[in-house]
């Protein structure tokens, strides 16, 4: 399951169970994506969202974290990532399972048809969200998409009530919000600063 996971919460922890059991997959190998070459916004350091995807995975025995695009030097793609993982699982099926928003821009990413040889690409779907925007391009019929209505909450959303003081208690697991408090993660400058303390 790949993913920034700015932070990591639990529309994804859910999406990654319930496509689990739905695909009788064996496990989960969350992989944190590096540094997202394609990203407007200034993304948390890569160790901060990998920690945090341990502390949110660790009690599940089907859930595992990758440092692979973490360790990678400069940019990160995804058909490196599934390159290594089918070199070293040559026999077994892949699966490479993200967000649909993330999908609908596949067709920029690097090598994307070898992308969709390499895997078979699930996309977790939010409410109100599909990949009918994929219809015309051909890549639709390659990409399974799974309705996951816990996908309401958002990374985006997490981050905007941290910084506005609001609470996250049953959107992010416990030890995520511990561990992005401690680390003054998604506060405000001057929270950063301990002028203003979050609410
Ligand atoms: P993103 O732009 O941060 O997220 C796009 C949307 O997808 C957001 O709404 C996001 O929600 C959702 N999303 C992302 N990962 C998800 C997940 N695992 N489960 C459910 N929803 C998810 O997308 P991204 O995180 O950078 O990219 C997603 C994956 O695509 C990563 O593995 C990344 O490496 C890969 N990718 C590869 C390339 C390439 O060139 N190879 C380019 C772009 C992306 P949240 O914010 O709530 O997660």
């Amino acid at each position: 399951m790949g993913g920034t996971f700015d932070p990591i919460h639990l529309g994804h922890l859910v999406a990654a169970e319930q496509i689990r059991a739905d695909l009788a997959l064996d496990e989960v190998v969350f992989i944190p994506a590096g540094a997202p070459w394609q990203k407007a916004r200034e993304v948390t350091p890569a160790e901060h969202r990998y920690l945090m995807t341990v502390l949110a995975t660790a009690a599940n025995p089907a859930f595992s974290v990758s440092r692979v695009e973490v360790d990678a030097p400069g940019p990160t793609y995804t058909v490196d990532t599934l390159r290594a993982l089918r070199e070293r699982l040559p026999d077994e099926d892949l699966f490479f399972i993200t967000g649909a928003d993330a999908i609908l821009s596949i067709l920029t990413w690097r090598d994307a048809t070898e992308c969709l040889e390499l895997a078979e690409f699930v996309a977790a779907t939010r409410p109100g969200h599909d990949l009918s925007d994929l219809e015309e391009t051909g890549v639709r019929e390659k990409v399974m998409a799974v309705d996951v209505p816990a996908l309401a909450i958002s990374s985006t959303d997490v981050r905007e009530r941290i910084a506005a003081g609001r609470p996250v208690t049953y959107l992010i697991p416990r030890e995520v919000e511990q561990y992005a408090r401690k680390h003054g993660l998604y506060g405000t400058e001057r929270q950063r600063l301990g002028i203003d303390q979050p609410r």
